[in-house]
């Protein structure tokens, strides 16, 4: 079993201090459970923040460095001012708020910015210190979202999972961080990124195709010449822990003790750290609602509301408890009577018993935040019903509502519709209770925190390692190879490769700069330059027609080897299938709009660069799905491009121009290709043997070398001369 490394913001440990003594005692989180048993069985490590140890002498200090060392833990202290900046500042100021949909919550997005990035570095650094050749490195959650990327610069080799335990919001929302795209980057330096749910992955597929144009295919996708997986993976609970603890004969008394005290009061329990995302005052709303309504029911309900004190340090936090005191104190002002009091508030923790006494004592559990990652709650009350009874009232915007389909699902927004949900979960009948429960329950058990831990381990750990594939030497490197080495036939691609992408085929002219630079690769007595693109002939001859260069048009279908030489047609090529595919694209350009469709002698090809990015994506595998189920029997090729889907005649592509060039180029040549896109592929595979195949961009390719783009590849020819 690999070594794990864990890293996470808190270390799964509380530090208590007595007087001189000191103790160290493990938390009882979920997650903390959950990674307990890889974290000891590996023999790993887990890197995090002990929390404020400011108050500790020098002496308790060295006791909890070596209490946490039994317990394999690595402190990594927090500065008064990184708690303030990093942790309460960009991480629970900006992007809490931000990642739940709450925009107006946060002060200015790009705050604190700096202090998030030194810590993370400080957390990349304390890594990679203790990480071994074999380690499996896995971060968590939204205060280290640039630790992955870190560590990827620092250990190239290193395996490295994260997961993200907040909602990612949509791509709308997640745009407004003028550090988008760090932030994004920062993740992409895992091998595997996992969300709760699959909205989550789409949502982040989204804004990296919108922000770095970036095709998620699946669960895949490619990023610096490595492939970063993503996926959801919801997390569970200790599901037999609290399923035990609920049958615990000390836990069925303060049952007993519960409902005794209600005097056959109907007990509604909700449970939250008070956080202005968990909906506590529109819940309060809405039970308020049902007494307005239902006057049969005052004195008849009881809800308890436990709120666990959180982030007490940040103002909104302080504010939102005060509006849940005042609307606390006027539903009991309005409904109480002296015999009984309808709102039940705790502001505080209980202990495990009490909680799963709550549990297992409520007939309605209401979790209504209206945005939650995923709510352990939820799943932790269906554990500690072993009985097959009580009602989970449950909002559609916890991640927990993608799996719990049998509890009442709700819109915490709309207090009329949770009121109603509280009203029939109050008159359920039994046999529906009973179904209902035992649907959550199997959910429940069979998808626990061992499950959740196992499941994103073992993809982690079963993806091919960047060791085995390392990433592609730079494109600069190859000069040496070919320096001195004689005659050399250049083969270029145009669009993506010597320029960049314009928002129309007709805009992405050569500049000045290119064409200097062609005119002296020409001018070179010991290199011979061919375009190989997929445009039409007569653009290729408006700009280049004067260079002495080789031109090849429509991806090998036309060549021109020289200049002044007429153009020749590849022989033996079918166009048949055309006018019918052609009546396909039209009919999509006319349905997408800012789509158009571009006509060449032999192929067709629909554009969508001007189309909003993740909706164009959509479209265009719509589109290849549509012609390779209409058209799989014609003579043609379906080829997804750069914003582009073309339909090719079969038989034609860009590697069959390499040996009619070769022929006339004689023996002892060297190749030089480069190319960006899919179609350049073939041109990678005809190169033969001391040849060099270059690939500009991030994509999967069968080339030996890379560059960054247009710039790269230029800077490369520019070396080639010697500049
Ligand atoms: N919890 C706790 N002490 C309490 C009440 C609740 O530790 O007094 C735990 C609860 O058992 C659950 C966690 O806090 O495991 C809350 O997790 P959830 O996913 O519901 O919300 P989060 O606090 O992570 O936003």
């Amino acid at each position: 079993m690999a070594r794990l490394l864990l890293v996470s913001n808190r270390l799964p440990v509380t530090v208590k201090a007595e007087k001189d003594a000191v103790s160290v005692g493990r938390s009882a989180g979920g997650l903390a459970t959950g990674l307990s048993r890889p974290h000891e069985r590996s023999g790993g490590l887990w890197i995090g923040w002990p929390g404020d140890v400011s108050r500790l002498t020098d002496a308790q200090r060295t006791q909890v460095e070596k209490q946490l060392s039994d317990l394999r833990c690595v402190p990594l202290y927090l500065s008064a001012s990184e708690v303030s900046r990093f942790y309460e500042g960009y991480s629970n100021r900006v992007l809490w708020p931000l990642c739940h949909y709450m925009l107006d919550r946060v002060p200015r997005q790009d705050r604190d910015w700096d202090a998030y990035r030194k810590a993370n570095e400080r957390f990349a650094d304390l890594a990679a210190k203790h990480y071994q050749p074999g380690d499996t490195i896995w971060v968590h959650d939204y205060q280290l979202m640039l630790v992955p990327g870190m560590l990827r610069k620092r250990l190239p080799q290193a395996r490295i999972g994260y997961f993200h335990h907040i909602p990612f919001p949509s791509s709308e929302i997640f745009s407004t961080l003028p550090r988008r795209a760090e932030l994004l980057e920062g993740l992409l330096g895992a091998d595997l990124i996992g969300f709760h749910t699959v909205s989550y992955v789409r949502h982040f597929s989204g804004t990296l195709l919108r922000h770095l144009g970036l095709d998620t295919n699946i669960d895949r996708v490619l990023f610096q010449g490595r492939e970063v997986r993503v996926g959801a993976f919801p997390m569970g609970i200790d599901s037999a822990a609290f399923e035990s603890l609920a049958q615990e004969p000390a836990v069925l008394d303060e049952v007993k003790t519960l409902h005794g005290r209600a005097q056959g009061e109907r007990l509604l329990v909700g449970i939250d750290r008070l956080d202005y995302t968990k909906g506590i005052p529109r819940r309060l709303l809405a039970v308020q609602r049902v007494l307005e309504r239902d006057p049969s029911l005052r004195g008849r309900l009881r809800f308890i509301q436990v709120a666990v004190p959180s982030r007490t340090q940040v103002q909104a936090y302080a504010e939102y408890r005060e509006t849940v005191d005042e609307l606390v104190g006027r539903i009991n002002g309005l409904y109480g009577t002296v015999h009984s009091t309808p709102v039940h508030y705790l502001y505080r923790s209980l202990n495990e018993k009490q909680l799963v006494s709550l549990y297992r004592g409520a007939d309605v559990m209401l979790v209504t935040p209206v945005r939650d990652g995923m709510n352990l709650v939820a799943k932790e009350f269906c554990a500690a019903r072993p009985d097959e009874d009580g009602v989970l009232v449950l909002s559609e915007f916890a991640g927990a509502a993608a799996e719990m389909r049998d509890a009442l699902l709700v819109n915490p927004y709309d207090v009329e519709d949770m009121a109603d949900a509280i009203e029939q979960a109050l008159k359920m009948p039994q046999p529906e209770r009973q179904a209902r429960m035992r649907g959550l329950r199997a959910g429940v058990k069979a998808r626990d925190v061992h499950w959740w831990v196992a499941s994103f381990l073992d993809r982690l750990q079963g993806l091919p390692s960047q060791a085995e594939k390392p990433p592609l030497p730079d494109g600069m490197a190859a000069l040496d190879t070919l320096k001195g080495l004689g005659r050399k036939v250049l083969f270029l691609d145009y669009d993506g490769t010597l320029v960049g992408f314009a928002p129309t085929p007709e805009l992405a002219a050569p500049d000045a700069e290119l064409m200097t630079l062609l005119q002296e690769l020409c001018a070179r007595p010991d290199l011979s330059v061919h375009i190989v693109s997929g445009r039409p002939r007569e653009t290729l001859e408006a700009w280049f027609g004067e260079l002495p260069v080789g031109l090849h048009a429509e991806h090998g279908l036309w060549s021109r080897m020289r200049r002044g030489q007429p153009w020749q047609a590849l022989p033996g090529v079918s166009f048949e299938w055309k006018p019918k595919v052609k009546a396909v694209l039209d009919a999509f350009a006319a349905r997408v709009t800012g789509s158009f469709v571009e006509e060449k002698t032999a192929s067709l090809a629909w554009h969508y660069r001007k189309v909003d990015a993740e909706f164009g994506a959509l479209q265009a595998r719509e589109l290849r799905l549509l012609l390779f189920e209409q058209f799989s029997q014609e003579p043609m090729h379906i080829l997804p491009g750069d914003r582009v889907v073309e339909v090719r005649p079969k038989g034609v592509n860009k590697g069959r121009v390499v040996p009619e060039v070769l022929k006339q180029e004689g023996p002892d040549v060297r190749v030089l290709a480069l190319g960006d896109d899919v179609t350049d592929e073939d041109l990678f595979a005809a190169v033969p043997p001391g040849g060099i195949a270059v690939h500009a961009g991030n994509k999967d390719t069968r080339a030996g070398y890379r560059v960054e783009g247009p710039p790269g590849v230029r800077q490369l020819l520019k070396g080639l001369l010697g500049k």
